[in-house]
C-alpha cells in the first residue's frame, strides 16, 4: 500500500512512514503530478477528493482531527495488522529507506545511543539516524491504536 497524503495530514503521514509506509505528501496543487506510483489518497477535504477522483486515485476521507484516531481509521479501512508494520525501515521525515549506518555515523549521535544501541541506521535520501532503542515505544503505542481496548477506549466511542 503506497500512500499519498495532503499536506494538513502530515502528522499522520510521518506516522504512516515511521510504521514503514511508502508515503509521500503532496500539497492541493501538487496531487496530478505526485499520484504516480501512488495507491491511495488521504486528505480531509471533499474539494481534493474530487480533485484526486479525476486523476484516477483511489482517494480516502480522513474525518478525524486527532492523528491517532486518523491512523486508527486508515488502519481498519485498510485492514492494516501488525505483520504489516516495519518500523526502522523508512524515515518518517523524507520517506526515504533506512539502513545499516557506517561506525562513522555512531559519532553523530549522544554517546549513551552509541553505547546501548545494538544498531544505527542511516536515512538514504536526508542522511537522518534511527536507532532501535525507540522501539519498544513504538510498538506499546502502535498496540494502543491497532488494539480495541486499553488506553484509547475513549476515542473508540468517538
Ligand atoms: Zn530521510
Amino acid at each position: 500500500m503506497r500512500f499519498l497524503v495532503e499536506d494538513p495530514l502530515t502528522k499522520l503521514a510521518r506516522k504512516l512512514r515511521l510504521m514503514g509506509f511508502d508515503t509521500e505528501i503532496c500539497s492541493r496543487n501538487d496531487i496530478r503530478k505526485s499520484i504516480e506510483n501512488r495507491d491511495v489518497f488521504l486528505t480531509k477535504s471533499k474539494k481534493a477528493m474530487e480533485i484526486a477522483s479525476k486523476f484516477g486515485i483511489r482517494p480516502y476521507l480522513i474525518k478525524s482531527e486527532n492523528w491517532r484516531s486518523q491512523l486508527k481509521s486508515v488502519i481498519q479501512r485498510f485492514q492494516i495488522d501488525l505483520d504489516d508494520v516495519h518500523f526502522l525501515c523508512r524515515c518518517s521525515k523524507c520517506n526515504g529507506l533506512l539502513e545499516e549506518a557506517s561506525p562513522g555515523d555512531a559519532a553523530m549521535v549522544p554517546e549513551y545511543v552509541a553505547l546501548t544501541a545494538e544498531k544505527l541506521y542511516k536515512c538514504n535520501r536526508c542522511g537522518q539516524l534511527y536507532w532501535n532503542g525507540s522501539h519498544v515505544e513504538h510498538m506499546k503505542w502502535m498496540n494502543g491504536i491497532v488494539g480495541k481496548s486499553g488506553d484509547n477506549a475513549e476515542e473508540n466511542k468517538l
